[in-house]
């Protein structure tokens, strides 16, 4: 399976921004083999959808909500994304879990509504500093795989360990085998499709490591905050493949 490397720009940048981002990702992009994905803000996901079609680069949203539709003012549904052109959705991102009290069983009931709408959902989990340093990581982490994901789960999981995202500090390429070996075993028991599961690991991934990290085994590609923020950046990742 090629590796996934996906952008995630949360709430940065106006329309303008995204867009010149987007050109600047196709443009240098070239003949790279990655499977590359963006995830701009909600309201630039078509802006950005016009500008990368043809590319195969793929656009994805940043959330969405657990219904289908209904009285909830302010929210985006799954089918919403669709129709501006997203292909995934990131789910269960470790800052919406800290600044929106998401719990896993929303997680999961937002997992089943982007399926539903066509969506391929990226489940983010991941520790804490305080949980890691208590040795708790795999207690975490196994819980939020299995509050999260459902019961027959078909999409891809970010390994992201709160404490590396944009902090510039990143698990020694030891830990990250480990933890991405103990996600997969966890996969391959619970999940019927558990082997085939890509999961990603997202965490102050940068040009300059990006190579180790995604040799690592069970290492299927990247999320990448701060970095896919700037083109030659992003591009460098990709290059690192
Ligand atoms: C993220 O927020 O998903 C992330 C991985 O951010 P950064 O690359 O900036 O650490």
């Amino acid at each position: 399976m090629r590796p996934l490397i996906a952008g995630n720009w949360k709430m940065h940048g106006l329309t303008e921004d995204s867009a010149a981002l987007a050109r600047g990702i196709r443009h240098g992009l070239g003949d790279l083999s990655p499977e590359v994905l963006v995830c701009p803000p909600f309201t630039q996901i078509a802006a950005v959808a016009a500008i990368l079609e043809g590319s195969g680069i793929a656009v994805g949203g940043q959330d969405c909500h657990a219904r289908r539709l209904g009285p909830h003012t302010g929210e985006v549904s799954a089918a919403m994304l669709r129709d501006l052109g997203a292909a995934y959705v990131i789910l269960g991102h470790s800052e919406r879990r800290a600044d929106q009290g998401e719990t896993d069983a929303l997680v999961a009931a937002k997992v089943e509504a982007a399926v539903a709408a066509g969506l391929i959902p990226i489940v983010c989990v991941g520790e804490t500093a305080a949980e890691r340093a208590a040795g708790e990581q795999e207690a975490v982490v196994g819980g939020q795989l299995a509050g999260s994901l459902g019961a027959e789960f078909a999409g891809v999981v970010a390994y992201e360990p709160i404490w590396a995202i944009g902090t510039g500090k990143v698990p020694t390429i030891a830990d990250i085998a480990s933890m991405h070996a103990f996600i997969r075993a966890e996969l391959v028991r619970a999940q019927p499709e558990g082997a085939g599961i890509r999961i990603l690991y997202g965490g102050s991934v940068k040009p300059g490591n990006a190579a180790e990290i995604l040799t690592v085994a069970e290492v299927g590609g990247a999320l990448v905050g701060g970095a896919s923020l700037v083109a030659e950046d992003f591009l460098g990742i990709i290059r690192a493949c």
